[in-house]
């Protein structure tokens, strides 16, 4: 079993500080919500947890089976199992999607000899069209395919633990169940010799955990966990908004989201 570990994880952008004293564990086969209003700190916890530039720790440690995991840079953080969906997939011209699982796989000391059968059942299974499969890393597709793309990655790896950072943002109600059902189903099959799949998975909507079942609700607001719960947790949010939890003040980046539902 794996573990990833984070605790009192205090984060800086510059000098402004935004995570507060994070601490969560999150074990193989678990699926862990976080949930949060904008400006929250939950695209900076996915960052600071994957490594990547432009964040100051400021205090505590985040370990994955007791390894030291902020001492790693980001591809070395992805080795050792840990794997960040982004909330906006990256486009990379000139960049072949079965060259990047090939040299990831081959980094990971995983066969590729099976890698075109395996692409072919995972795009089939999440509604994937085959003619990305050879296409530059999600150049032109659209939101949905992005994500189906990035979650067909993700099973393709098999990583320890998966950070999902709005798996739900730019996605349509099929794409969305499609690749939480995906999620969830890894979380809970040990495949190919794998452990199951922990997820951390990061939402501000109810919607995206109806596929995939939460074990564990985090409430994230101003850089800190205010509230932890059951999967009830996240249905109490739906009904009474992130206001009605202690230490949740308006934000003025709240206020204009438009798209947000728990918007003040
Ligand atoms: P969430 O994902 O919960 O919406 P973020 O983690 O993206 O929140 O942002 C949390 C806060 O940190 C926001 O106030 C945001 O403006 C600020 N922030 C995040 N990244 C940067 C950055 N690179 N430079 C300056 N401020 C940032
Ligand atoms: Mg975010």
């Amino acid at each position: 079993m794996s573990t990833l570990e984070i605790r009192r994880l205090r984060a800086a952008v510059g000098d402004k500080e935004i995570l507060k004293g994070i601490d969560l564990t999150v074990s193989s086969g678990e699926v862990h919500a976080v949930m949060g209003p904008n400006g929250a700190g939950k695209s900076t916890l996915s960052g600071v947890v994957m490594g990547k530039p432009g964040y100051t720790v400021l205090e505590g440690t985040v370990t994955l089976d007791g390894v030291d995991v902020l001492a790693m840079a980001a591809w070395e953080r992805a080795v050792a199992g840990l794997h960040l969906v982004m909330q906006y997939p990256t486009e990379v011209p000139g960049v072949m999607l079965d060259d990047v699982l090939t040299e990831a796989l081959a980094s990971r000391g995983r066969p590729t000899d099976d890698l075109d059968a395996i692409l072919r059942a995972e795009a089939e299974r999440i509604g994937f069209d085959e003619r990305f499969l050879h296409r530059p890393l999600n150049v032109d597709l659209s939101g949905g395919e992005k994500k189906r793309n990035e979650t067909l990655q993700l099973a393709v790896l098999a990583p320890k633990i998966a950070i999902l950072d709005e798996l739900d943002s730019g996605l349509d109600i099929d794409a969305l169940r499609d690749c939480a059902r995906r999620v969830e189903a890894m979380s809970n099959e040990s495949a190919a010799g794998h452990e199951p799949l922990g997820v951390l998975a990061i939402t501000h909507y109810n919607r995206l955990l109806h596929e995939l079942k939460p074990d564990r609700v985090h409430i994230l607001a101003q850089g800190r966990i205010v509230t932890s719960g059951g999967p009830e947790l996240a249905a109490q949010l739906e009904t009474d908004g992130y206001a009605a939890f202690a230490g949740v003040e308006p934000e003025a980046e709240s206020s204009s989201a438009l798209d947000d539902l728990f918007s003040f």
